[in-house]
């Protein structure tokens, strides 16, 4: 089912899918075991408009906004998680961070650049002692008479071992709230930013992430992103896009196991014919179809309410928790359907699976969206 793409979205789908079938499928499973995505990858999605899909035609992107980063996401996750997360972090977190809240030079500057994948982007909020509750963060930034000087711990830092570019959400009040934090751009190579070895993941694996820490880190006053203290509240502004990208993400790694699925059920035999030939297996396939399908259609709609300049955050958080969820479930069953060899590395599944298990994780867990949505419709149904 197509939902609402116009052609120029249809065609930049297909180049998308072309190129992940081609130069990420094979791959995938390499980039899995050695913890990394070669620069090459890198280079080419920026090259063919993959990493630019949201931005505005004026900062080098196709213009194809939210709508647009969910219609690529899938395509890529669709093998391979870790990959479609290196877009998430980079185009759906680091850039979009900039291109709400920077200044006109900050957008000049970087985002022509990150769209083109010249330079890498990664976006810095959690930190060792909180991550759900992270307008707890403890980084502080202080002013100086040449401009601020960081110090903290941020921690899961997707990108963080190829970042060019990091936007760093620090205190600038000493108090808890809102409005006491603010974001900063700091570029590789600042004296006192210092980047962390890779983590060894469970899924995500191509896909680095890093603790970056700041000891003295001097940055002058133009890297302020955004007004001050005001970096957490543009912040969550981001995550309810990045949101719709991860519910995205997961859209892809579940039609991956059920496009998978589907090609073993026909080739595979037991009692003389193939697995799909039983019924119990039929059933299995139609409900992961309709789970996958349920849930692009919510993914969907949750990305044209923010391209509309209306974002639906309950919906935001509705749409990543079901396809989340969703892609868990439809990946067991998948496992399920190929018997032994599903527990094997040598299909693809297991790995869709692993990779998937972050998308009920990051960017605020299920219980978070469970929460962000009942207290939303108590606020519906009592005005
Ligand atoms: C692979 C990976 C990549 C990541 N990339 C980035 C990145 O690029 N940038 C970045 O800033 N962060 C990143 N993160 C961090 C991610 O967003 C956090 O891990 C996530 O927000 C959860 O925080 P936490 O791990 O500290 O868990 P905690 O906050 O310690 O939560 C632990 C558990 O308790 C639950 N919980 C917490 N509070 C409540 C509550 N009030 N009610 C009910 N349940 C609750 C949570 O849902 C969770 O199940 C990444 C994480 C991973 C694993």
């Amino acid at each position: 089912m197509e939902f609402r793409l116009s052609e120029e979205l249809v065609s930049f789908r297909d180049v998308t899918r072309n190129f992940a079938k081609e130069k990420i499928a094979p791959f995938a499973r390499k980039w899995d075991a050695e913890k990394w995505l070669p620069d090459d990858v890198v280079r080419e999605m920026g090259r063919i408009g993959i990493l630019g899909v949201a931005f505005p035609e004026e900062y080098g992107g196709s213009g194809q906004g939210l709508l647009g980063m969910t219609v690529v996401v899938e395509e890529i996750a669709r093998w391979c998680g870790g990959t479609a997360l290196f877009i998430a972090a980079h185009s759906g977190l680091c850039s979009t961070h900039i291109r709400i809240a920077g200044s006109e030079a900050q957008k000049k500057k970087w985002l022509p650049k990150l769209a083109a994948g010249e330079v890498i982007g990664s976006w810095c909020l959690s930190e060792p002692d909180c991550g759900t509750d992270a307008e707890a963060l403890t980084t502080r930034a202080e002013k100086t008479s040449a401009g601020w000087v960081l110090n903290g711990r941020k921690f899961w830092i997707t990108n963080g071992k190829r970042a060019d570019v990091f936007v760093v959400t620090a205190r600038t009040k000493p108090e808890r709230g809102a409005r006491t934090i603010s974001a900063f751009l700091v570029e590789k190579g600042t004296p006192g930013l210092i980047v962390g070895e890779p983590e060894d993941k469970m899924g995500m694996r191509a896909s680095d992430t890093v603790p970056v820490n700041f000891e003295n880190c001097e940055i002058p006053a133009e890297n302020l992103c955004g007004q001050l203290h005001e970096g957490y509240v543009d912040a969550l502004r981001v995550l309810d896009r990045g949101r719709v990208t991860i519910g995205s993400l997961s859209v892809g790694l579940a039609r991956g196991c059920l496009e998978e699925a589907v090609r073993y059920a026909g080739e595979r035999k037991s009692f003389g014919v193939p697995l799909h030939a039983h019924q119990a297996i039929q059933f299995k396939l139609a409900d992961m179809e309709t789970q996958v399908e349920a849930a692009r259609i919510l993914v969907r709609q949750a990305a044209l309410t923010h391209d509309a300049g209306k974002p639906d955050k309950k919906l935001c958080s509705i749409a990543k928790l079901f396809a989340s969820e969703m892609a868990s479930r439809v990946g067991w069953e998948a496992i399920q359907i190929f018997g032994g060899a599903g527990y094997t590395k040598d299909v693809c599944v297991e790995r869709l699976v692993r990779d998937n298990k972050l998308c009920e994780i990051g960017e605020g867990s299920s219980e978070v969206q469970r929460m962000l949505i009942a207290r939303a419709e108590f606020q519906r149904v009592s005005a």
